[in-house]
């Protein structure tokens, strides 16, 4: 906290009299160059300089209190993270009070008799778990890995394995679909064993449950294993004093706008406070648990839905506590702005060929035909608003077709007729024969849960096809 200009220029490697140019430029003046500077203040000098920062909260002096574990659900695809989900949120404290009709809302909490509660980051897969730990957050404590007993360890198995391990997160291994005849556990822990994880009962210390998604069985022993697995690492936290929060994920609402799902790590979070998030601003206009319910304050591991956001943040974001709002949309604008020059700089680093510009005449409008199916017309609507939000004088996302359901053979003959690629929204996986013609066909499809990963990758995808442009 705090840091004075001296010692700014020391970190930073500029001089003096620049930085205190670029308080000027900033609107911020200081009296002496030995004064302390606000956090904020130090950040936006640094990002003036070209210099990154990273805020680091220090926990010195409060007092620290257990707190549940948040917990992540990782392995091959087919193997039932999204069943066992499924099956654990049906057991949420959510479900139980929506007599069973949950919705997804990239997290929710289990809460054991014995008082003790435990959180499940909702997205399955290593992609979330990774862009999340690309931007620095290390939100997840434990790592379900699930690996399907008749299949065994598979590509996806070790590529969690992997992503876990240099996260130096400790896995809970649960072997799914206990209930299939051609279950073969022991092959699944021999498998795992020789792949280099210390199974508990080979003298390891990496916990092994038998589950079934499918006939919810095993999920006290997870959830058991879970709390173990937590009282070991002793997860700790500060409650008091400023929160320190990330961004799981988020979406838009057509009446309430950007909602945030979000974890506070260390801290308490209030109604009223003026965050930036990302490169996102705006004033926490209110407060929901994971059942919906209103509340002024959020507390260390529990799931929060935030409203009040003036755009959608990115699963990952870091959720920081300013003064005021305008100091908080001056800290937007200069990520936002810091942000585009990282992007455009990434662009001409991958790229030997510069985007020639399109001189003289009028830049063409480049087309992206999209087809678009989820899983409920309210998410239709969701998506398709999303993907206009894209358009811009040189992109046009056309929605050429929507509906509800998986994507069919169907849509892949459209999708073939008018060059467009398909938009899978919390929908499943088409049948293989489907995602074979697609890809012979050189069809795009584009499966995903959360709203920003999919913006991402059509984000990517426009990148491509028109390069230069936002
Ligand atoms: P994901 O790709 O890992 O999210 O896997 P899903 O949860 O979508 O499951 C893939 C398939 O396996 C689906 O058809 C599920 O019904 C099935 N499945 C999941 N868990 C079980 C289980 O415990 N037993 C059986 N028999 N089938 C399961």
């Amino acid at each position: 906290e705090g840091m004075t200009l001296v010692e700014l220029a020391k970190r930073t490697g500029k001089l003096v009299p620049t930085l205190q140019n670029i308080l000027v430029n900033v609107g911020e003046k200081v009296d002496s160059e030995f004064d302390s500077l606000s956090i904020d203040v130090v950040e936006l000098i640094a990002m003036e300089a070209g210099v990154n920062v990273r805020r680091q909260h220090s926990n010195e002096g409060a007092e620290i209190h257990p707190r549940p574990p948040v917990v992540t659900v990782m392995g091959h695809v087919d193997h039932g993270k999204t069943s066992l989900l499924d099956a654990l949120r049906q057991t949420s404290v959510a479900a139980r009070e929506a007599g069973g009709i949950t919705q997804h809302l990239g997290a929710f909490v289990v809460a054991m008799p014995s008082g003790a509660s435990i959180t499940f980051l909702d997205t399955p897969g290593h992609a979330a778990f990774s862009a999340m730990r690309a931007r620095g957050a290390a939100v997840t404590d434990i790592v379900v890995l699930v690996v399907a007993a008749d299949d065994g360890v598979m590509p996806q198995t070790l590529e969690a394995i992997s992503h876990a391990k240099a996260a130096n997160v400790p896995i809970v291994v649960a072997i799914n679909k206990c209930d299939k005849p051609a279950a073969d556990p022991e092959r699944v822990k021999f498998q795992l064993a020789s792949e280099g994880l210390l199974l508990e009962d080979m003298g390891g210390d990496v916990q092994v449950v038998y589950v079934s998604a499918l006939k919810k069985t095993g999920l006290d022993d997870l959830e058991e294993a879970l709390l173990l697995q937590a009282e070991m690492m002793e997860l700790k936290a500060r409650v008091d004093g400023t929160a320190q929060a990330y961004v799981v994920e988020a979406r838009l609402d057509r009446g309430r706008g950007p909602l945030t799902t979000a974890i506070v790590k260390a801290g308490t979070l209030v109604c009223g406070q003026i965050v930036v998030v990302g490169s996102q601003w705006g004033k926490i206009r209110a407060i929901r648990d994971i059942s919906g319910k209103s509340m002024d304050k959020a507390k260390p591991a529990m799931p929060v839905e935030i409203e009040g956001l003036k755009g959608l943040p990115m699963a990952g974001d870091d959720i920081v506590v300013v003064e005021s709002e305008e100091r908080a949309r001056m800290l937007s604008e200069g990520r936002k702005k810091k942000f585009e020059k990282d992007r455009l700089q990434r662009i001409s680093e991958g790229r030997e060929e510069a985007p020639e510009e399109q001189s003289e005449e009028a830049p063409k409008r480049v087309e992206l035909p999209i087809i678009v199916k989820a899983d409920v017309q309210g998410t239709v609507q969701a998506v398709t608003d999303a993907l206009k939000s894209l358009n811009s004088p040189q992109v046009f996302v056309n929605v050429v077709h929507v509906g509800v359901g998986p994507i069919s053979q169907s849509d892949l003959d459209l999708a073939q007729a008018c060059g467009a690629c398909i938009v899978g929204f919390n929908v499943k996986s088409p049948p293989s024969s489907v995602s074979l013609d697609a890809a012979r066909a050189g069809i795009k499809i584009f499966l995903h849960r959360v709203i920003y990963h999919l913006l991402e990758d059509v984000g990517n995808l426009i990148v491509d096809k028109a390069p230069g442009t936002p």
